[in-house]
């Protein structure tokens, strides 16, 4: 008998969800299951509208994304895409994201890897049906996933007829920038929880910023750190124990390097990137946990257009010049910082 375990959690909380947050009295909080996970929309303030207004257009804004991207809906994008066809049009949206993954992938060299779904499947994880992929079928597999098989010109994709894909690892992020230009619309203040990824619209107050927690990987129940964060801007982290399953004692989980088709053997428990775009942050936090700890530093050290939080094994805390006032909430993280 195998022992699946499947856990879904919000990977960073912000800490001011239920304090000190901007004129409270007239805040709107509304909760929708989208994307096969839990979000939270909180909007505390608008200078255009209502507070409700903007909190409905994003929610209508979360349905639509949905339904482009759902690979369990027939006619959706992802399902056409992943049909036996070579050549299709896809939605303006469709082509923007396929074409921020692309670049994602060139940016890791290949960590980040949308093509990974024919090995996804494999192991389950596209549809909660777990279960220990065969090596040979893997290595078999192998073949179908390098993200130069699938290409884009305007509104046309071109693909090799078995190449399949995965948006789990970037939706999100492109979804929080979607609401993101929303809260920008109407001049809101909005917190948004996306199923982990955070989204901070707009600045706290003039003079104050965002308080953000991060989850502590050896026990989820609490926090690691916590640190201040500008507005207008996504926190997004990735972590081995956000998806998993269990089978004969050893554990499977859900970030799957796309060189071997196993889940990432990363030094790394969990990986927190912070930028204004957040289809990036969502992609780059994947792949760091893919690439480990020295090809990550050496990564946070090329990229400061983004932060980055990296937590490590040896339980270290890795901060880029950015992450301000960090506060280690657990006595067994050191912070260090990486220089550059
Ligand atoms: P979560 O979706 O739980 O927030 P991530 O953003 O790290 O976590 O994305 C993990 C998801 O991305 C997996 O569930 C899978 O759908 C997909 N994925 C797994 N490995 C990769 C990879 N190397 N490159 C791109 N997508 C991946
Ligand atoms: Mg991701």
């Amino acid at each position: 008998m195998r022992k699946i375990i499947s856990v879904l959690i919000c990977v960073v909380i912000v800490l001011q969800l239920c304090s000190c947050v901007p004129t409270d009295d007239t805040k709107v909080t509304e909760n929708i299951t989208a994307m096969n996970t839990v979000m939270q929309i909180t909007v505390f303030n608008t200078s255009k509208g209502t507070v409700e207004e903007v909190a409905e257009k994003m929610l209508q804004r979360i349905n639509e994304v949905e339904k482009l991207f759902d690979a369990n809906l027939f006619d959706s994008d992802t399902s056409r895409i992943n049909s036996a066809v070579t050549e299709l049009t896809v939605k303006d949206e469709t082509a923007e994201l396929l074409n921020i993954a692309k670049k994602a992938s060139e940016t890791t060299e290949g960590a980040f890897d949308i093509t990974i779904m024919p090995v996804l499947k494999l192991w389950g994880f596209n549809d909660g049906n777990y279960g220990v992929a065969d090596d040979e079928v893997i290595k078999d597999f192998l073949e179908f996933i390098d993200y130069k098989n699938i290409s884009v010109a305007g509104n046309t994709v071109t693909k090799n007829v078995n190449t399949q894909i995965s948006l789990g690892g970037i939706a999100k992020g492109y979804l929080g920038d979607e609401l993101m230009k929303i809260a920008d619309e109407y001049g809101a203040t909005a917190l948004l929880s996306l199923g982990g990824n955070i989204v901070l619209c707009g600045n706290k107050s003039e003079n104050e910023k965002w308080t953000v927690g991060i989850k502590n990987p050896k026990d989820t129940e609490s926090i690691a750190c916590s640190f201040k964060c500008d507005g207008n801007k996504s926190v997004v982290t990735s972590g081995a124990y956000e998806r998993y399953f269990e089978y004969s004692g050893k554990t499977y989980h859900h970030i799957i390097d796309p060189k071997t088709g196993y889940p990432a053997d990363s030094d790394l428990l969990s990986v927190t990137v912070i930028g204004e775009n957040g289809a990036f942050c969502d992609a780059f936090s994947t792949a760091l946990f893919v690439m480990g700890k020295e090809k990550s530093v050496a990564f946070a050290k090329e990229h400061n257009e983004f932060d980055f939080i990296l937590i490590t094994e040896n339980n270290e805390i890795l901060i880029t010049d950015g992450v301000t006032d960090i506060e280690s909430e657990s006595g067994n993280f050191t912070v260090k910082s990486i220089q550059r």
